[in-house]
């Protein structure tokens, strides 16, 4: 063991409650160990870091000339210092993002490919990253840790691969039966192992309402030791912020030596296709750490709660509306809170523009780019393509380079982009899950059933 360190000690990263206004609540805040085992805060805020570091300034520079796994250690480190120690770090980011993120050229904008993990959408950065975390911040423990996720489709995917042979760890995932797609259910049912598929007859809200009921439930919490894994845990939310560093560097880079089409060498800025507003939050953090990023995008579906609030000031979550990205269908985005404790509506709105996109124009933008480029979006990353449209963003005009991150491969939503434009070649990772036999057990949307098969 090392011995005390006072300087050392201070460097570590304390975690707050959004609900206790960032620095009261608990009294000397959590350590990024408790923040990302237990989720939510115990007053049922978010947990968010003390402050955001920086990076030095040479660390920033020296991006340019760094992989993407080292990226990955400086922008994690410190949010974790003094809990994981670097060496573990540095296998964490190698085994988690062993796949690329790759900035791809289309027409006069870029397209941030994130969709290149195991199960096609860029949860799979997050939730592998959790994966391995949990399992090093448990280890020694002899209780196993029980994870508990409802999800529409995406976010069990991500998390059951993630934790798919993950020692100590049980996942159990809820999913509404008969309304995700036959590729997410293979994703969410097709591993077993470690990963525990249940379908529930009902929605998912009710999925939702009986993973919190079962948090609440004194006896499961004697027998087990519980925890979540959705898009508001710090464990999922920091690794986040890594592509962006990353991307950043990458197109500063090209405009200098590769005869990069764009007149400028301004920073890059980045259009989020969101629901929950995880993935811009994270990139918020990069962008407060003092990676180069211009401005942010924040592109929405009909579901337009944050564009709204960035252009009345008014916050009105509200239930949600189905359309065609339904990983983005969110009334009430829960990493709006987060969003809020770090930064004011004012300075929100000098780095964030808001817009929100019909399904007629994400279909029809899907059509247009297959068309012009030969390029496949998916339905998520077509509302942030439409999003720069609607606001008259185009690069060839303003020199700036923007670019819009593909949130899922288009394989993923055949049955929306196909009949727009014609077969998409599936990727390899998806012709495997197919191949799978889900298998799930069925129960009704109560608790008493839950509890007799978990
Ligand atoms: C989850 C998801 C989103 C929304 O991301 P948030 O972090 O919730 O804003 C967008 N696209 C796809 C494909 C997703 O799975």
């Amino acid at each position: 063991m090392k011995k005390f360190d006072r300087k050392r000690y201070d460097a570590v990263m304390k975690y707050y409650s959004t609900k206790s206004k960032i620095m009261g609540g608990f009294k000397d805040g959590a350590s990024f160990a408790t923040a990302a085992l237990t989720g939510l805060a115990p007053d049922g805020g978010l947990f968010v870091p003390a402050e955001i570091p920086r990076y030095p300034k040479a660390v920033i520079t020296s991006f340019l000339k760094m992989a993407f796994h080292d990226i990955a250690v400086e922008t994690i480190k410190p949010f974790v210092e003094g809990e994981v120690p670097i060496s573990t770090l540095e296998d964490i980011v190698q085994s988690a993002f062993n796949f690329p993120a790759p900035l791809a050229a289309v027409g006069d904008r870029l397209v941030l490919e994130l969709f290149h993990g195991p199960t096609a959408a860029f949860k799979d950065f997050g939730a592998r990253f959790m994966a391995l975390t949990f399992s090093f911040l448990r280890r020694g423990e002899d209780k196993p840790l029980r994870i508990l996720v409802a999800t529409s489709g995406d976010t069990g995917g991500a998390v059951a691969d993630g934790f798919f042979g993950v020692e100590g760890v049980f996942v159990t995932v809820l999913y509404p039966q008969g309304r995700v797609s036959p590729l997410q259910e293979r994703q969410i049912a097709g591993l077993g192992g470690n990963i525990e598929a249940i379908a529930v007859q009902g929605g998912f809200d009710d999925c939702q309402r009986l993973v919190k009921a079962a948090f609440m439930n004194e006896s499961l919490k004697k027998r087990m030791v519980l925890s979540s894994a959705n898009s508001i845990n710090v464990a999922r939310l920091i690794p986040q912020a890594v592509y962006y560093a990353a991307a950043s560097a990458d197109a500063l880079k090209r405009s200098v030596s590769d005869h990069w089409r764009w007149r400028s060498n301004s920073p890059i800025s980045f259009c989020v296709p969101s629901g929950n507003f995880g993935n811009l939050t994270a990139g918020l953090y990069a962008y407060a750490m003092g990676v180069p990023i211009k401005r942010f995008v924040a592109a929405t579906n009909i579901n337009k709660t944050v564009p709204e609030y960035l252009q009345t000031g008014i916050y009105s979550p509200r239930e949600s509306q189905k359309t065609l990205s339904t990983a983005m269908d969110v009334g009430a985005p829960n990493n709006f809170d987060r969003m809020t404790a770090h930064w004011s509506l004012e300075t929100l709105r000098k780095i964030i523009d808001g817009v929100w996109v019909s399904d007629e124009d994400t279909q029809r933008i899907i059509a247009d780019v297959h068309e012009k480029y030969d390029y496949f979006l998916d339905p998520h990353t077509a509302v942030g393509w439409a999003g720069l449209d609607k606001l008259n963003i185009r690069s060839v005009m303003n020199p700036d380079p923007y670019a819009v991150l593909a949130t899922a491969h288009p394989a993923k939503f055949a049955e929306i982009v196909e009949p727009l434009t014609g077969p998409i070649p599936v990727p390899l990772v998806i012709q495997n899950v197919m191949s799978r036999e889900p298998r799930s057990k069925t129960i009704p949307a109560d608790l008493d059933a839950l509890l007799e098969v978990i």
